[in-house]
């Protein structure tokens, strides 16, 4: 499929051609990575943000947010409570925080795999090259970075680089490649700006770079974000940041890269909270990241507003899950869940 096929689906209104891209996404899912759905434990770790993103609620410049960074103690306990979960991997996630310093993040990794020895993701960012073979070192296995938008500009409006430093998460992506790193990336749906070949180009570039991860979620407008506060001027052929939009991309994703690992997002259960995680476990995802950072913290890791999971302790999250990939007749992975076919 080219980026043409591809933005014409991304158009494509007909519910009856709609539903034959459901199916199958669905079957390419059942054929390649099969039923397990692998859950992956996430855990915000820190808030604190040196970046600008004009999407983001926990940008730096927003003053209204109380800033946090969990202990290592604390998230060694959510590490046991996702193996008591029978989760195979932990997620650990962050704003870019210069705070969790190269050697601290290379002594929790290795005291999650001493004690643990779940699989390890890190999303901490775009980070010195040093960190990223310092962390793979200590036993690190997986990292995420979306890229967000491949449109050059639109990427440097909504993502200013650091003072003196180019923007560049492609360059960033290949490295993670190259150190053995399993590889996740995606992209923002209906950025205001974006229009339809752009996002196109997009899905089309997840299976040149061939991702071992593949997140996709909508837009969700955060009223202390300049891209949340201001009316954007309109574009023509804008994407709209919706869960229908989002489902087309998940779908697409799973036809163009059929052995990646893919989430039902946050974002796409934010948008659809009463049947958004299991609609896209049926639309081509494999994966559910349920949210293990405890209360206090979570409902300061305010990325988004309004973030589906905030009420939910993770047990709740554990049972209604198992209820949920039940009935879907799906079963909860287990091991690693490493991506298959490699
Ligand atoms: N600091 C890390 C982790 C960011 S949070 C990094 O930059 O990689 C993970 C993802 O949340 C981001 O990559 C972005 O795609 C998504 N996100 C951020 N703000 C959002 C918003 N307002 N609506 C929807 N998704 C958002």
């Amino acid at each position: 499929m080219n980026a043409e096929d591809i933005a014409g689906w991304l158009r494509c209104e007909d519910r009856r051609k709609l539903e034959e891209l459901w199916e199958r996404a669905d079957r390419v899912r059942r054929d390649t990575v099969g039923d397990d759905v692998h859950l992956r434990g996430l855990i915000e770790i820190s808030n604190f943000c040196v970046r600008r993103c004009a999407y983001c609620g926990i940008r730096a410049p927003n003053t209204h947010v109380t800033r946090y960074r969990i202990t290592d103690v604390e998230i060694l306990d959510c590490a046991d409570k996702a193996v008591e979960l029978g989760y195979g991997t932990v997620v650990l996630q962050a704003g870019e925080d210069d705070g969790l310093t190269r050697d601290w993040v290379v002594e929790l990794v290795r005291a999650i795999k001493e004690r643990t020895g779940l699989a390890i993701t890190l999303s901490l960012g775009e980070r010195p090259t040093g960190d990223f073979v310092a962390w793979r070192k200590a036993g690190a296995d997986r990292y995420l970075l979306r890229f967000e938008t491949s449109d050059h500009d639109l990427y440097d409006r909504i993502h200013p680089p650091r003072p003196g430093q180019e923007g560049d998460r492609f360059s960033r992506l290949r490295l993670l490649r190259d150190l053995g790193y399993e590889v996740g990336s995606g992209v923002l749906i209906g950025i205001p700006g974006q229009n339809f070949d752009s996002l196109a180009v997009d899905i089309a570039l997840f299976a040149e770079l061939d991702l071992d991860m593949i997140g996709v979620g909508p837009f969700i407008p955060h009223p202390e974000t300049p891209l949340g506060r201001e009316p954007s001027p309109p574009v023509a052929d804008q994407v709209p940041a919706t869960d229908a939009m989002a489902y087309k991309v998940l779908a697409l994703a799973r036809l163009v890269c059929p052995e990646s690992n893919i989430p039902s997002t946050t974002a796409i259960a934010t948008l659809d909270p009463d049947g958004g995680r299991a609609t896209g476990l049926s639309r081509g995802a494999n994966v559910v990241m349920p949210n293990l950072t405890p209360d206090r913290y979570r409902v300061l890791y305010e990325i988004y507003p309004d973030k589906s999971v905030l009420s939910e302790t993770s047990d709740v999250c554990r049972t209604d899950l198992n209820a949920q990939l039940l009935e879907l007749g799906r079963r909860p992975g287990r091991g690693p869940g490493n991506r298959t076919g490699k």
